[in-house]
């Protein structure tokens, strides 16, 4: 299965991700986590991916499709994968097309989770995120046994940056401006699916595997 997942942040694509690579045994590849992991670890990739993940902004294309490509050629990508961040744009999106075209190994879907604005607010002022494995929980939805304590790994949990009110706004804006055309792009394609991102986790993720059946042989 070769498959991206495309949706507003807060749509619940990470925590659906994480499931979805498990049921298909492939590797989860977000890019958001490989920025935030190069941030914190204050490498090259981090010191420059920074100011524009504070402020809720793209890192530029060049930048990021090359980080894309490279993780594409690792072993355990080779039988299929999943891409929880990329593409952002049509330009990404074309990219991902070309590349994948090289090796005759195209995507199978682009699954979309729809979400509407007020919803996407409240998820996203309420998330944390652990420092250590990424996970992410809500303060009213998906609380933590202890309240900054990660119930998988122990890690502390904060909010992000990105996460604060007026960094939101930002990335709705730069969402309906630059990413949502990457819809339209998917549908040309044939390869659009999409399903409501509002329920409990675990109903959005069985309507995730029944579209994707029943879509992809
Ligand atoms: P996410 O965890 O997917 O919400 O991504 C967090 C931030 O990482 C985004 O707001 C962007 O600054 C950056 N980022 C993640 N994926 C991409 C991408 N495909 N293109 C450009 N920037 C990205």
């Amino acid at each position: 299965m070769r498959l991206v997942l495309v949706g507003p942040p807060g749509a619940g694509k990470g925590t659906q991700a994480v499931f979805l690579a498990a049921h298909y045994s492939i590797p989860h590849i977000s890019t958001g986590d490989i920025f935030r992991a190069n941030i914190k670890n204050e490498t090259e990739l981090g010191k420059l991916a920074k100011s524009y993940t504070d402020a809720g902004n793209l890192v530029p294309d060049s930048v990021t499709n090359e980080m894309v490509r490279d993780r594409l050629t690792w072993d355990d990508a080779q039988n299929g994968f999943l891409l929880d961040g990329f593409p952002r744009n049509v330009a990404q999106a074309e990219y991902l097309r070309a590349i994948l075209a090289e090796k005759s190994t195209p995507l199978d879907a682009a699954l979309e989770f729809s979400l509407e604005n007020s919803e996407i607010i409240r998820r996203l002022t309420g998330r944390r995120t652990c420092r250590g494995c990424g996970s992410s929980f809500h303060i009213e939805f998906e609380k933590p046994a202890v309240d900054t304590i990660c119930d998988k790994c122990g890690g502390e949990l904060y909010q992000r940056p990105d996460d604060s009110e007026e960094v939101i706004a930002n990335r709705l804006s730069v969402y309906a401006d630059q990413t949502a055309p990457i819809i339209s792009f998917y549908r040309n394609e044939g390869l659009l699916i999409t399903i409501p991102a509002l329920g409990e986790v675990s109903e959005i993720s069985t309507r995730a595997i029944a579209a994707l059946s029943a879509a992809v042989n």
